[in-house]
């Protein structure tokens, strides 16, 4: 078969199986299994398939038909102008979560500031943060926490592979966290209720980690944490940027007004729905 009845097949195979976006990831996945880049896959339409990937190909139709999510079959997913190394034991960037780090940088001050990135996954917010501001010139402090092996692991293959000179701390919140404070805080904690999680696509329910998505019964639970920890932590003046659940935006400012926090405002993604709370101390 040539690539282009090999992608029609996969296409066909993920549209029976339900997957939306079946076009889009099966013409991924086959770029993943050949080594391709989009041009050349058109280029190469009519060739033949080498036998090597066209079964490398297949079993990531398998995996995917499995609805085992794409960027855990590809191990990566881009963020903001970098790939992201991703596994299944971390949470996978999201494009809101760019919305996060658009209005961080927007918030930066022109000099060296110093940041927490709290609950960093992958480290996809404060490794962007960080080589964002290094093309503008500006060397920040920042500093990377999550309760997870796994996520410092991934955090720190990230940050070599993208020479993003940053700390990586494992630390449940702030106890590792100790005699330092910070200019800003960015964070995309776990939000969603716990008895929500059973509705969630099984991309997600089923594959990505509950640990990286739990925010306990009313799904607040970090925030909470989080905002009360900040008190002592975050310089006079300084800025919190959070990722919230699109109807956590009252909630959350409750919890910033109850701590003192001023200029409360929110910003909303592309489908218009609330999304990043920025404060000040
Ligand atoms: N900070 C990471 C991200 O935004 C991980 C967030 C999390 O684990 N809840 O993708």
């Amino acid at each position: 078969m040539n690539y282009r009845e090999v992608l029609n097949m996969g296409i066909a195979r993920l549209e029976s199986a339900g997957i939306e976006g079946a076009k889009v990831d099966a013409k991924l996945l086959l770029q993943k299994a050949a080594d391709l880049s989009s041009t050349e896959l058109v280029i190469k339409a009519y060739d033949e398939v080498e036998k090597e990937k066209e079964e490398a190909y297949f079993a990531f139709l398998k995996k995917r038909e499995k609805r085992i999510p794409l960027q855990y079959i590809t191990g990566e997913a881009p963020f903001m102008n970098y790939v992201f190394k991703t596994n299944e034991k971390v949470l996978i960037p999201r494009f809101d979560t760019e919305i996060l780090v658009d209005n961080a940088l927007k918030n930066a001050p022109d000099q060296k500031i110093s940041v927490l990135d709290m609950c960093c996954g992958t480290g996809c917010i404060g490794i962007s943060f960080f080589l964002e501001r290094k093309r503008k010139g500006i060397s920040d402090s920042v500093t990377l926490v999550d309760i997870s092996d796994d996520a410092i692991a991934v955090s720190k293959e990230n940050s070599k592979l993208l020479g993003a000179d940053v700390n990586i701390v494992k630390s449940d919140l702030y106890s590792e966290i100790k005699n330092e404070s910070f200019d800003m805080l960015l964070s995309n904690p776990p939000y969603i209720k716990s008895s929500e999680i059973e509705t969630l696509l099984p991309e997600v329910k089923d594959y990505e980690p509950h640990l990286a998505l739990d925010g306990k019964e009313n799904g607040l639970y970090f925030y909470k944490r989080i905002i009360e920890g900040l008190k002592e932590r975050l310089n006079d003046n300084g800025k919190v940027i959070f990722e919230i659940g699109c109807d956590q935006y009252e909630a959350v400012k409750g919890l910033l007004v109850d701590n003192s926090f001023r200029n409360i405002r929110v910003v909303k993604d592309l489908s218009g729905l609330d999304r990043v709370v920025i404060a000040e101390k």
